[in-house]
């Protein structure tokens, strides 16, 4: 007993040591930034580009794909928001959100500061609860064997933009992205990615002349099973997310019949040539990452009562579309697949079942 005793002992501070963590110091070395600006001191440009060189905001930047220029002229929105000298040129940009996209989202940031620095104190107080929270949204859209945690994922909060990453290993989410989600529903920005990490996926070599369909199938998949944990709470008559961050839902379902029409007729056309199709010409809208159609067939399988089905077979893009389109069979007013489409499919599975293994997070 007390071998047991001292070794856990031991043990217990090297858990902690290595327990989920969230690295929030970009933000504060930002608030000091933003100080210094509301007392009307401009931001020095080697300062702001060292603040920039931080490894996570240059990955972030990276996907972005932003050059010098961009990086000045938001060093330039950000005197213009912060110094009390500016404030008529900030009001006038103000009037024109869409031509000042960026002045707009400092704004946020500066108007939210209070808030984001209490919400972020909350975190760093109690971040076993929080992933444990995010977890749990996770799990919502994974078979019991899967119900794990990836505490060797870590997360940084950076102050820039509006959004989240996810990269091997490493989740990046901007402060106003985590704040407003988190303050609208707690932990579901954390279950939509963290879904990311822990849903198994079915996993094979695929030929060059498959590779655009079958990435298709796999993205739609992918970000429909996980929209489902998420965006649900994202409507239009979510007021506690800035107007910009709310609505997806509704788009999404409004925008995905069309999409998959098009997915359709390019996949059933008499004269399909594989090697001419791209992930842009089937996915024909501003975002092709999967969400448009994936979560207008996950929310028409969720309302035909085949979640708990869909949840059993996370892992498998094809039968998400033989799903699917069950699903859209008794929907009214559902897209439903052609025949030749699901053909196409069935061909694909059969083709590479055998050689498909389930991969996951160990
Ligand atoms: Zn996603």
């Amino acid at each position: 007993m007390k071998k047991i005793g001292l070794l856990l002992v031991l043990i217990l501070p090297f858990s902690r040591l290595y327990a989920q963590s969230i690295d929030d110091r970009l933000c504060w070395r930002y608030f000091e930034i933003t100080e210094k600006l509301r007392a009307d001191e401009p931001l020095d440009k080697a300062e702001w580009n060292d603040f920039l060189t931080n490894d996570a905001i240059q990955v972030y930047l990276k996907d972005q794909g932003v050059d010098s220029a961009y990086i000045e002229s938001y060093r330039q929105a950000m005197e213009i928001v912060y110094m009390p000298k500016n404030e008529n040129v900030l009001n006038e940009r103000l009037k024109d959100q869409n031509r000042y996209w960026w002045t707009y989202i400092i704004n946020e940031y500066k108007l939210h500061e209070d808030e984001m620095k209490h919400y972020l104190l909350g975190l760093q107080n109690d971040q076993e609860s929080y992933f444990d929270t995010c977890y749990r949204y996770s799990y919502t859209m994974l078979p019991e064997a899967y119900h794990k945690k990836a505490p060797e994922y870590k997360v940084t909060m950076i102050p820039i933009h509006n959004d989240a990453h996810v990269r091997s290993g490493w989740m990046i989410f901007t402060l106003m992205a985590a704040y407003f989600s988190d303050f609208n529903k707690l932990g579901v920005l954390g279950g939509h990615e963290f879904h990311h990490v822990l849903r198994p996926r079915l996993v094979f070599e695929v030929d060059k002349e498959d590779q655009v369909i079958i990435s298709l199938l796999q993205r739609i998949l992918n970000e429909g099973s996980a929209d489902l944990i998420d965006k649900r709470y994202e409507g239009e008559n979510a007021t506690k997310l800035l107007e910009f961050q709310r609505g997806y839902p509704e788009s999404f379902i409004a925008e995905g019949a069309g999409i998959l029409k098009n997915i359709d007729s390019l996949l059933s056309s008499a004269d399909l040539d594989k090697s001419k199709l791209t992930i842009n010409k089937l996915i024909d809208t501003w975002n092709t990452s999967g969400h448009i159609p994936g979560y207008y067939m996950a929310d028409i399988i969720e309302k035909q009562g085949y979640k708990a089905e869909l949840i059993n077979h996370i892992e498998d893009p094809f039968y998400f579309v033989y799903l699917y389109n069950k699903a859209a069979e008794k929907e009214d007013d559902a897209y439903v697949l052609s025949a030749e489409t699901m053909n196409l499919v069935r061909l694909l599975e059969d083709k590479y079942r055998k050689q498909a293994k389930i991969v996951a997070l160990q």
